[in-house]
């Protein structure tokens, strides 16, 4: 039976709070993408899984800092600029939703909400802790799709080198509940086109410049050292339903 996106999205949520309240690293469901409301009804950035210098030396502390403290809080703060003339809703819901709002409103929504959205879904793709690769339904669907999972790999990384400027690469379910890889440019995001991102990897420059300089390739292979897999699992089986 396929869950829905909303039981989706609570059962994460709840696994955020709960976590957050404990202040243990990541373990349980989480991705709090419907907690990213203050009690004021503001989006927020959410708490960070492990420390700034937790996935050294694979993603430095140095742009751990400034990414997830500057750019991805400049994203909430222009988002909450904008929502403040929307009603209140989860953040996929918006994203969802862009196409009915105001005219003047569909870019800063796409670009700071798609960007609050991916950058959380990020943070919580990474772990300091490997996982290994994945089994279960996961690792079936990744072998039945493309072969083997270093086959898999070879095909994410080479979606991640080769989408030209900013944007991510993502491991999405579709509507029909098929794997595919994709690239989105700018903040887009695989939920404005109707599929459930399963796997995202920031190529933005501010994402890599500073330690890898241009040499993305070397991000991708630290960012795949440091995926956790558990979680991409987990989103896999919310989102398929199958175990
Ligand atoms: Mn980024």
């Amino acid at each position: 039976m396929s869950i829905g996106e909303n039981q989706w999205t609570r059962r994460e949520a709840i696994g955020h709070t709960a976590l957050a309240a404990l202040a243990l690293p990541m373990m349980g469901p989480v991705s709090l993408m419907a907690q990213n409301r203050s009690e004021r009804g503001s989006y927020e950035v959410p708490t960070l899984p492990y420390a700034l210098d937790a996935l050294e030396p694979y993603i430095s502390a140095k742009i751990m800092e400034l990414h997830y403290t500057k750019h991805h809080r400049g994203y909430v703060h222009k988002l909450n600029q904008v929502a403040a003339n929307i009603e209140q809703q989860p953040i996929e819901k918006l994203l969802q939703n862009i196409d009915s709002l105001p005219q003047k409103l569909q870019t800063p929504v796409r670009n700071f909400g798609g960007g609050h959205y991916n950058h959380t879904l990020y943070w919580y793709s990474m772990t300091p802790t490997t996982t290994g690769q994945p089994g279960g339904a996961l690792g079936e669907a990744i072998v039945a799709k493309y072969g083997t999972f270093d086959e898999f790999i070879k095909n994410f990384r080479k979606a991640a080198l080769t989408l030209f400027g900013s944007g991510w690469a993502w491991l999405s379910l579709d509507k029909h509940q098929e794997m595919v890889l994709e690239i989105t440019r700018n903040q887009d995001n695989p939920i404005m086109f109707g599929r459930t991102p399963l796997l995202g990897v920031d190529v933005w420059e501010h994402a890599y410049y500073l330690q890898y300089h241009n040499r993305r390739d070397r991000y991708v292979d630290a960012f795949l050292n440091v995926v956790n897999w558990n979680r991409v699992a987990q989103r896999y089986q919310a989102a398929s339903g199958k175990q």
